[in-house]
């Protein structure tokens, strides 16, 4: 069986990554042939997350006993908190020829992307600034404190553009799901 391939949709905070994946894992044409990685992660639960389905939810000290015991495929503190790809899960789906979706950030995909480099790399980013500040304080699910921070990485994650196969911006996110579903689609 052909081996899976790896999809990494990263991009700053607010950009929409996470809407995105969610609409691209809801379209029947990939079900069963791309599965997200679920990471895990030592921040709190925004409301409607559910422990399992939109991250593993792990205190610091199961987090760093994780790291020790080599559970990870690449994990970044971002934010001040830690987040991790899980290895074993993600491993066993490209070995079964299925194709696994990753939402990190930044500095994760440049990991992943030295273990695979032939990983496809999707970099979604919001029209302007001011739309991501907008977006973030909409989704209201950050302090006054780490807004700032996530706005100020943000500017230094867009940098890392040029990186990447694919830049998508999400302006319009109709249009923007469409396209990311039509690279999706090229490539597996
Ligand atoms: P990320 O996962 O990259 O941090 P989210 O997917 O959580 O971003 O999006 C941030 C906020 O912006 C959410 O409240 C989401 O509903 C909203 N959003 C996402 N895409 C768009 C868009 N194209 N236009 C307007 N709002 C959007
Ligand atoms: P959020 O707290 O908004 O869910 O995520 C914050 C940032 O961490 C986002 O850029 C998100 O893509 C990233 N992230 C989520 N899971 C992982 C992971 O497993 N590894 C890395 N490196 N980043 C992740």
């Amino acid at each position: 069986m052909r081996k899976g391939k790896i999809i990494i949709i990263a991009g700053p905070s607010g950009s929409g990554k996470t809407t995105l994946h969610q609409r691209l894992l809801l379209s029947g044409r990939f079900k069963r042939k791309l599965i997200k990685s679920i990471s895990a992660t030592t921040r709190v639960r925004r409301r409607g997350e559910r422990d399992g389905r939109d991250y593993l939810f792990l205190s610091r000290a199961q987090f760093l006993q994780r790291i020790k015991s080599g559970f990870f495929l690449e994990w970044k503190k971002v934010f001040n908190d830690f987040y991790g790809t899980p290895k074993k899960a993600a491993e066993k789906l490209l070995k079964a020829g299925k194709n696994v979706l990753l939402c990190i950030d930044v500095q994760g995909a440049r990991e992943v992307t030295r273990q695979y480099p032939e990983a496809v790399k999707i970099f979604i980013k919001a029209p302007s600034m001011a739309e991501v500040k907008r977006r973030l304080i909409a989704r209201g699910s950050e302090t006054k404190k780490d807004l700032a921070r996530r706005l100020a990485v943000a500017r230094r994650e867009l940098r890392e553009a040029k990186r990447y196969d694919y830049v998508l911006v999400n302006d319009n996110l109709t249009e923007c799901a469409k396209k990311l579903k039509a690279i999706v689609s090229s490539q597996i």
